[in-house]
């Protein structure tokens, strides 16, 4: 089985984003950047069905500028076999993303594609579901668990009313949750070994897809900044409260 796995460069998550004073976006300069977190656990997983031999290859995936190139290396690291980089030093939303990646799958041919369930830099939630729409392949989203089977694989989704256990064939896409497993960290002669593993590098521009942006940004403002709280010194003083002052109850 071959895995192609999707990895995005993103603002680390611990990062306290700052946005630009003419609202035109987020501030990027010199902001320590990472891995958006379900895409660690899409190679996790990837890994480990490599490991128990179900898997024979894994490539990891960008589409993004030179230092997105950081990002492949840590996957790389981690345990996939090899890397494509396709440039692009600007923004593309999910759909281009979308497209690009159908033709690295046409190119491929892999029995998986893992993807993060969402982006934490524009928390679209689009890009895996827009890839099984445009290839009409089968899919599992914000998957917490994968138990593979022969042609299939049984994933189960975290939904808002529990959890559903679902089976699809193969190939399929899977957005992977952050509850499907515990990314591991890479060694050190991992990480000196993955400098050797090959890197593809392509360009957006010569996929012959129409990547051209269709969402128009208007702003993007800070969220209103929150009131202190208080302490209250008894129940009827809540009640009270919420009665009178903020008139909810
Ligand atoms: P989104 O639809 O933007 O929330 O992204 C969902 C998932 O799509 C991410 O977790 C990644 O796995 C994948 N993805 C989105 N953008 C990119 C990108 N520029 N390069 C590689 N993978 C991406």
């Amino acid at each position: 089985m071959k895995i192609l796995v999707a990895v995005k460069r993103v603002i680390d998550y611990n990062v306290q984003i700052r946005v630009k004073e003419d609202g035109s976006g987020v501030n990027t300069d010199n902001v320590k950047m990472s891995t958006n977190p379900p895409d660690d656990n899409a190679i996790e997983e990837a890994v480990k069905l490599k490991e128990s031999g179900k898997a024979k290859e894994i490539i990891a995936v960008t589409i993004g500028g030179e230092k997105a190139q950081e990002t492949l290396r840590k996957a790389l690291a981690v345990g996939a076999d090899r890397a494509i980089h396709v440039k692009s030093d600007n923004y593309i939303e999910p759909l281009g993303i979308a497209k690009i990646l159908k033709k690295i799958v046409e190119k491929e041919k892999p029995d998986l594609v893992f993807l993060g369930k969402q982006a934490i830099d524009d928390d679209c939630n689009q890009t895996g579901q827009m890839l099984a729409g445009l290839l009409s392949w089968p899919q599992g989203t914000f998957v917490s668990k994968i138990l593979h089977k022969d042609n299939a694989i049984e994933v189960t989704r975290e939904t808002d009313e529990g959890l559903e256990t679902i089976e699809i064939n193969l190939p399929a896409i899977i957005t992977c949750d952050l509850r499907l497993n515990e990314p591991r960290f890479s060694s050190l002669p991992n990480i000196m070994k993955a400098k050797k593993k090959p890197v593809e590098q392509l360009n957006a521009k010569d996929l012959g897809v129409d990547i051209a942006n269709r969402i128009q940004q208007i702003k993007v403002e800070e969220p209103p900044k929150r009131k202190g709280g208080i302490k209250v010194s008894s129940v009827a003083e809540l009640v009270s409260k919420l009665k009178n002052e903020a008139k909810v109850i």
